[in-house]
């Protein structure tokens, strides 16, 4: 089994507006109308730098399409902080439900607020797509891409990657992409689709597929992935974004994300097997009362996905990827012994 040492990418990305975002990096899904804290209470307590958006949100909301188009209001003064972002197109929402929506008129709203980095308006490919609904999926997508890339005056437009579960299409949706000169390369309904039990072999493979492809300098995002204990080996692939919503969405299934996996049960917790250094773990009932408490639960989270994050930095930095990456595997397949995990990557590594 061949790992991958260490894996080759940029550790920063200046975006056209001028921000500097230090990679790896995770986005935080930031939606206001659900979120119980504030984009800077989560910078000040997580340790977040940069966010992603559903611009779709904003855009169908009239009032607040008015204030951002007509009376100027930036993204950054919407979150009441001046940091890096990301806006999706609700391409999501379209898949659950149907959306009418035009998809030059989403970019170019989102290039007008400020942001750094656009979406276009991808076609989501669930697992259950057939080859021929996958082809034509990624076909409208990158028409769409090409449509986009000149209404991103002041932003990265991310090029979508779909493909569903045909490594062949996502390579070759990768080098349309290539082609028409995207310079940001987000991997699309890959995770969490795909990776059922820690089964995290396509993805990795896709993942890997696309940084040859791509080269060094170009980030690759991965859409989707906020498991702390899957961010490291995506990122030893060659992934180098990885956004979710998964933090709040965990807390409130009662979820208490480690970077070994999510515990359902404060067994591990209440026994002191599993110790957290963070803000809401350091109060006086410690791991087992933020367990207990959905919104100390979602700091946690959080600030548990961007601990990864910061660890990945460090092992980067040091050239220790691979004993993390082994430390993970150790202790997820203890605590989890039906996990996919360990099996897929090893599968994974071996082609
Ligand atoms: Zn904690």
């Amino acid at each position: 089994m061949s790992l991958p040492r260490h894996p080759t990418f940029a550790r920063s990305l200046v975006t056209p507006r001028g921000r500097t975002v230090t990679l790896p990096v995770f986005l935080p899904v930031y939606e206001a109308r659900s979120a119980l804290y504030s984009p800077a209470e989560l910078m000040a307590t997580c340790g977040a730098e940069a966010f992603i958006l559903n611009a779709f949100f904003l855009y169908r909301d009239r009032a607040m399409r008015d204030r951002f188009r007509k009376q100027g209001l930036t993204l950054q003064e919407y979150l009441g902080v001046d940091c890096p972002t990301m806006t999706d197109s609700g391409a999501f929402q379209g898949f659950r439900q149907r959306v009418v929506l035009d998809p030059r008129k989403i970019v170019r709203f989102q290039d007008t607020i400020g942001t750094d980095i656009v979406s276009p308006l991808d076609l989501v490919t669930p697992p259950g797509d057939g080859r021929e609904k996958a082809r034509e999926k990624a076909e409208v997508t990158l028409k769409r891409i090409a449509q986009a890339l000149p209404l991103a005056e002041s932003s990265l437009l991310a090029g979508v990657q779909q493909g569903g579960r045909f490594p062949d299409l996502r390579r070759w949706c990768t080098e349309r992409l290539l082609e028409i000169g995207v310079q940001y390369l987000a991997v699309g309904s890959l995770v969490p689709f795909f990776t059922q039990n820690h089964d995290i072999a396509l993805a990795c493979r896709i993942v890997r597929d696309t940084r040859a492809m791509v080269g060094p300098d170009m980030p690759v995002h991965v859409y989707g992935s906020g498991d702390p204990v899957e961010l490291p080996f995506f990122l030893a692939m060659g992934a180098n974004v990885f956004d979710s919503s998964s933090y709040a969405h965990y807390a409130l299934g009662g979820w208490y994300m480690t970077p070994y996996g999510a515990l359902r049960d404060a067994g591990r917790l209440s026994s002191g097997e599993y110790r957290c250094a963070c803000p809401a773990c350091a109060q006086a009932d410690g791991e087992v009362g933020t367990f207990a408490d959905p919104a100390r639960l979602t700091l946690h989270n959080l600030w548990t996905i961007l601990e990864t994050l910061r660890r990945l930095r460090h092992a980067l930095d040091e050239d220790a990827l691979e004993a993390l990456l082994a430390e993970v595997l150790d202790v997820h397949g203890a605590w989890f012994p039906d996990s996919a995990l360990r099996s897929s990557w090893e599968s994974a590594c071996d082609g």
